[in-house]
């Protein structure tokens, strides 16, 4: 069965053959031996053996797929990126205040999500924009050099992939030759697995599945083992990283078969060849679209060159009284979603790791073709 190419921005196309190997086994699951336990993975206790089994292994083939390193805990949670935009400031804004004191907590402010976030962790932290590119309409990303880090920040917040605005950072700022020893904290939501990812920098990470890992419902946290234990009396259980990660993500039901379809992309990622390889892909990919767009009299990207997104390219029609006729010729073309998000208008193809580059081809194509017939 041929599909059409899906540009979803989240919840975004999976790989077929995950989706084709979860409908195989809807109504009896096999395990790896190929024995079947005459249930459904929906239908399983979280704490019996099969579900337990599917579990680790989705968590060691992530742990692989990235490198993390072994002092770092990867927690299966609820709630998405916005939830985490609280969770964070609970658990590791206390960390360098004295008792009884509002932590300090620093943001890098480069599209709609780092705003998000900044503006959430006002409720449970004090907290201060190090820099900010909204007066560029959020098209480029301050110079690390420029941050204004408070010296007693607990941590740095960025978003590593801004996916309304389509800028993404190509390297991770080194805090420590910055001069400050925050902790970095990452919102990968729309960059995580595809390219690797430098540890050696980061204290945190978090995302949402449904961008580039899985469907919606759960949410990854790969956090520093020294980071666990600084938790506001206020924060929720549920949300308590040690807490959590005490209780190897089970400390109440995890998003089970979330879980279990983010595990069969892991897997899938592994057969394609791993992050390398999708990094690879996912370079050809960008290079194809914004070449295309750069070329084009009717197509234009607003990003600064240095910080172009691979995973999400807004892009606009000169004359935006095309834009429903786009939109329409390219859902007859088996081109679907790309309208872009309501707060920035224009048009955005986002290319995950699902998207092949043959899907980028064709819209590339659909593009040049509708160029042509109303330049
Ligand atoms: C989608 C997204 C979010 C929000 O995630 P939810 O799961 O909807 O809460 C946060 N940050 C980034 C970068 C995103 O792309």
């Amino acid at each position: 069965m041929t599909r059409p190419y899906n540009f979803s921005a989240g919840p975004a196309a999976m790989p077929q053959e995950v989706l084709a190997q979860a409908a195989n086994e809807m109504l009896d699951w096999p395990d790896a031996s190929g024995r079947l336990c005459g249930m459904g993975v929906m239908e399983m206790s979280h704490r019996g053996k099969e579900f337990m089994a599917i579990c680790a292994h989705a968590e060691a083939t992530l742990r692989s797929l990235l490198a993390v390193p072994a002092h770092f805990k990867i927690l299966f949670m609820q709630g998405g990126g916005l939830a985490e935009n609280a969770i964070v400031p609970l658990n590791l804004s206390a960390m360098r205040a004295d008792r009884g004191e509002r932590g300090q907590t620093d943001f890098v402010l480069t599209g709609s999500w780092s705003q998000k976030s900044w503006q959430e962790a006002a409720k449970y932290s004090n907290t201060h924009v190090a820099a900010s590119s909204q007066a560029s309409g959020y098209t480029e990303i301050p110079d690390p050099a420029s941050w204004q880090i408070r010296p007693g920040a607990s941590y740095i917040h960025l978003c590593s992939n801004e996916t309304i605005h389509g800028v993404e950072f190509h390297a991770l700022p080194d805090l420590k030759t910055l001069g400050s020893d925050a902790v970095l904290v990452v919102d990968f939501s729309s960059q995580v697995a595809s390219r690797p990812m430098d540890w050696g920098r980061v204290g945190l990470a978090f995302g949402g599945a449904q961008k580039n890992l899985g469907p919606a419902g759960l949410t990854v946290v790969v956090v520093r083992e020294d980071l666990l234990g600084h938790a506001l009396d206020i924060c929720p259980s549920a949300f308590n990283y040690e807490t959590v990660a005490a209780n190897g993500s089970m400390f109440n039901t995890p998003p089970t078969y979330a879980i279990y379809m983010a595990g069969l992309v892991f897997d899938w990622l592994a057969r394609q060849g791993g992050i390398a390889a999708m990094e690879a892909q996912n370079i050809s990919k960008a290079q194809t679209l914004y070449h295309a767009i750069d070329n084009s009299a009717l197509y234009f990207n607003p990003v600064a060159a240095h910080c172009r997104s691979r995973m999400n390219v807004p892009f606009f029609l000169r004359n935006e009284a095309l834009n429903d006729a786009f939109l329409s010729g390219a859902a007859a073309a088996g081109l679907l979603q790309l309208k872009g998000h309501k707060s920035v208008g224009g048009m955005r193809a986002s290319l995950y790791n699902a998207m092949p580059l043959t899907g980028v081809q064709a819209l590339v194509d659909y593009m040049q073709a509708f160029e042509r017939s109303h330049g």
